[in-house]
């Protein structure tokens, strides 16, 4: 599982965003089982160490493609693969000052969405929601260089009205909301 390449400061933002779902909001009525996500409010999950920096994205379905459930015509298929493609392609999605010289090393997407056999649930599970789980890894020449991170996200997927980012830096961590409005995040 891709969790398991991750720097160890990522691991503790998984551990942070538990702890600030158990202290958040009760859950809505459809998040009996599975976590359920808000249309519109993707997650952001970032670790800076160094040279390093590591990004796990959380984007809701309907964000990404406009729909949670599998695939069925042609249309929809093309969408979820261009969808893929854009999510996967981390250095236009996310874009680090030139100065620090920043690489995208590797990047992956995970979806139940891209999954066949996300069609034995349909039906049987109505409510369930799908969201797409990429992860990044870019290395940075000079990371004392890294002031800020711009995304396309909101570009890229129109539907998409806010990104809840929770970060590990130097400095410490720290939660900041990023819109199509405020699409900078400062270091
Ligand atoms: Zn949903």
């Amino acid at each position: 599982m891709s969790v398991h390449r991750c720097l160890p400061a990522l691991s503790r933002i998984a551990a942070i965003s538990f702890v600030v779902l158990a202290i958040g909001p009760a859950p809505d009525a459809f998040g009996s089982e599975r976590k359920a996500h808000r249309h519109g409010a993707g997650t952001l999950n970032l670790a800076i160490e160094g040279r390093n920096v590591e990004a796990e994205l959380e984007a809701p379905g309907a964000d990404v493609v406009g729909f949670e459930h599998a695939a069925a015509s042609d249309a929809e298929k093309q969408a979820v693969a261009k969808a893929a493609d854009q999510l996967r392609a981390g250095a236009t999605l996310f874009v680090f000052p030139e100065a620090a010289g920043c690489r995208l090393i590797e990047s992956e997407v995970e979806s139940p969405l891209l999954d066949e056999k996300h069609h034995d649930h349909k039906g049987s599970d109505t409510d369930a929601h799908a969201e797409f789980h990429a992860h990044y890894h870019f290395r940075c020449d000079r990371p004392g260089q890294l002031t800020h991170l711009d995304t396309t996200y909101f570009e890229t997927f129109p539907a998409a009205q806010a990104l809840t980012v929770r970060m590990i830096t130097a400095g410490g961590q720290s939660a900041r909301q990023l819109t199509p409005k405020t699409a900078r995040l400062k270091f």
